[in-house]
């Protein structure tokens, strides 16, 4: 079932760079990359424009996070109708780094999405356990829930991709192994079948992100259930691509 999903790969540069580095970003991001794969990077908020101006036009540009209203009395946060404004279409929300360094709640994360989607954007939703949960045998609970939090608040699944997270992989070097994933992914594609529908289960991208790098993405990219990559520290630097054509 795999055929029917494209292999999407999204860079996530957190709170890093500065219009020099993109630049540089910007110019192995010319590949050439793999038509085969979906391409999204994603820059800090102040960057979106810049970005997406000097990105080839087969990189899809995100924000990596927004707020759950068009417009009004908020503080440092940005809309998604803004986001669109610059010419983005996708963004990130609910990374592990909003839930865990700014408290952001299942709920909040789950309102942020449905806003997103009403304002015609792509978005990318994370999930994931944290260490103890996963040494407690809690995985499959804590990532349920995850999911039944924002399901109520999904409108159409062809515009999301869900990005499978564990909290102790990120940016720590300790991969997921590609057994450890794919065990995750496929739970998460059955969830998706029990509680919304197969047509959404055998559609729907679920992509890995955890300490992603150019040794280990190849055996990750062969499982059935890993659709592709949420890449932190490696979308920086020119092995991306190496990532982004790993299923070729
Ligand atoms: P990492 O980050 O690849 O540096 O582990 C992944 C992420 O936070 O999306």
């Amino acid at each position: 079932m795999s055929g029917q999903r494209k292999f999407f790969v999204g860079g996530n540069w957190k709170m890093n760079g500065d219009k020099a580095s993109i630049d540089g970003i910007v110019s192995f991001m010319k590949g050439p990359l793999s038509p085969n794969t979906e391409v999204v990077v994603g820059c800090p908020q102040c960057y979106l424009m810049y970005t997406r101006q000097n990105m080839p036009d087969n990189v899809g540009v995100a924000a990596q996070n927004c707020y759950k209203s068009a417009k009004g009395a908020f503080t440092g946060e940005i809309s998604p109708g803004m986001i669109k404004d610059l010419g983005c279409e996708w963004v990130i929300l609910g990374h592990s780094e909003r839930r865990h360094v700014f408290n952001e709640p299942d709920q909040l994360i789950s309102e942020k999405v449905g806003h997103a989607l009403e304002s015609g954007m792509k978005v990318i939703p994370c999930i994931g356990e944290k260490l103890d949960e996963r040494e407690g045998n809690r995985t499959e609970e804590v990532v349920f829930a995850q999911m039944k939090a924002l399901l109520p608040n999904i409108s159409d699944w062809s515009r999301v991709v869900i990005a499978y997270e564990p909290v102790w992989a990120i940016g720590t070097g300790k991969t997921a192994t590609p057994d450890q994933a794919q065990e995750v992914h496929a739970k998460l594609r059955q969830w998706l079948r029990k509680n919304v529908n197969d047509q959404v289960a055998d559609s729907t991208r679920i992509i890995y992100g955890g300490s992603v790098s150019p040794s280990n993405c190849e055996e990750l990219a062969k499982k059935g259930d890993i659709d592709g990559f949420l890449v932190g520290g490696a979308s920086l630097k020119p092995d991306f691509v190496k990532i982004i054509n790993a299923r070729g």
